[in-house]
């Protein structure tokens, strides 16, 4: 039998959470790279801006700019247009009483001008263009540095790079970005039965894949363990092989109670375990500890289970360690469900669930509670949360909802 040193108590989730969280600091090494390199990654330096933004005062609108005391207190005025300017091609006159200019958006304001009326305020006639009543000296007009002062930041660190701040930064100048180092996460699968499906008992590895999808996608840089058989020594072998050079460790299968469950033994042996049972459906047989300088989650080997504990830990601790500045999960959506979901009391239970839009209301629908096969998660965009407290809940009932698409697991460029 596996008999642990110790036995840590049953926690609940956001329990589970918090120490992990508190045990878990965030990477510090820095890399540069070039900027068309650095989507995915997570900014670690304020970007700041050489230049002042727009580097010059400039047209917002099309239309006309003129010098607003050219204007008439009251009624139409009319003014004669002496030339063009138009983006990337300034007029080089001046614009003086009586006078102005055709300006298109982006052109830089001509001297003299201090105001641009739009286009549709105007009329062509023969003495010029008629400018109607009511213009505001400064309009549609952008001034120099305006949206940023030469020096002053552009982007914070703790972003995680997306396209728009990909943009900002080539377009502020900067060729190289410094970013936090990539975590290093090894997975692993154990099951003597993981293989190609037989009578006999095989299965294919669900969770591996998956796991390193979803952690390439955080941001991860992926060691493949592979499958390790339920004997401790081997699970043992790869653990030690893989502990000093990595960042997180995370396992599925072998961490529930049973003759072939070592995990949790070899666990107490290497390193040290935090935790060990959460109060939670599914997930419950879920270990957290520390080998060496790694972070390890043994996560339990029944596939919706295994993602559900994935979503729930793995996914905010890789947050945490990638440096990003993430306010948590934000709260849920409570969302009528369409059907009767049995509940005990005492421990949160989660339900994968599908968003259905019925006249004009969002309804979530139960996706199936089988956590044996991925099936039940593949249709589903979301995940019913039931707290403790809760018990049964009848059909048209509000439940809380977390949307996959609001989860941190943005697409990594970089791959
Ligand atoms: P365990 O946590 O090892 O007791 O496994 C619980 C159930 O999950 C068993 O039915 C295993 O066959 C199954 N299982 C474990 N690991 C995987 C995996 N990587 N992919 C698919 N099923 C798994
Ligand atoms: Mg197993």
């Amino acid at each position: 039998m596996n008999q642990p040193a110790s036995e840590p108590a049953r926690c609940s989730v956001p329990e589970a959470r918090a120490r992990i969280l508190a045990d878990i600091a965030p990477i510090t090494t820095i890399e540069t790279v070039p900027v068309m390199q650095a989507p995915g990654r997570v900014l670690a330096e304020p970007v700041y801006s050489a230049v002042p933004i727009p580097p010059f005062d400039a047209a917002a609108m099309d239309g006309y700019a003129l010098a607003h005391a050219s204007l008439a207190p009251a009624g139409e005025s009319i003014v004669m247009p002496i030339g063009q300017a138009l983006a990337g091609h300034p007029f080089a006159g001046m614009v003086t009483a009586g006078t102005c200019v055709r300006i298109a958006t982006g052109a830089p304001l001509p001297a003299g001008a201090d105001t641009v009326v739009m286009v549709e305020a105007t009329r062509s006639i023969a003495q010029g263009v008629a400018i109607a009543t009511g213009q505001r000296q400064g309009q549609h007009c952008r001034r120099r540095g305006e949206i940023l002062a030469a020096g002053a930041p552009a982007l914070a660190p703790g972003v995680r790079l997306g396209p728009v701040e990909i943009g900002l930064a080539a377009s502020l100048g900067v060729t190289q970005l410094h970013v936090r180092r990539r975590p290093r996460v090894a997975v692993l699968s154990t099951g003597d039965e993981l293989g190609a499906p037989s009578e006999a008992g095989g299965i294919r590895d669900s969770n591996r894949p998956a796991l390193t999808v979803a952690i390439t996608r955080m941001g991860g840089e992926l060691i493949d363990l592979g499958v390790v058989a339920d004997r401790r020594d081997q699970l043992e072998r790869a653990l030690r092989a893989v502990a000093g050079q990595v960042d997180v460790i995370v396992s599925s299968g072998g961490a529930s109670v049973g003759e072939a469950d070592h995990v949790r033994a070899v666990l107490d042996q290497l390193g040290r375990v935090r935790f060990w049972q959460v109060a939670m459906k599914p997930g419950k047989p879920l270990a957290f500890g520390h080998i060496g300088d790694a972070v390890f989650f043994a996560l339990p080997g029944n596939p919706v289970a295994a993602w559900i504990s994935f979503l729930q830990f793995v996914r905010p601790a890789m947050s945490r360690l990638t440096g990003l500045e993430s306010s948590g999960d934000g709260p849920a959506w409570s969302l009528p469900c369409t059907a009767a979901l049995g509940k005990q009391v005492g421990r949160t239970e989660f339900v994968p669930g599908r968003l259905l839009a019925r006249s004009d209301t969002w309804w979530v629908q139960p996706a199936g509670r089988d956590v044996a096969s991925l099936v039940t998660l593949a249709g589903a965009d979301c995940l019913i949360e039931l707290d403790p407290s809760r018990g049964e809940v009848m059909p048209g009932e509000h439940v809380a909802v977390r949307r996959f698409s609001d989860l941190d697991l943005v697409p990594s460029l970089t791959g």
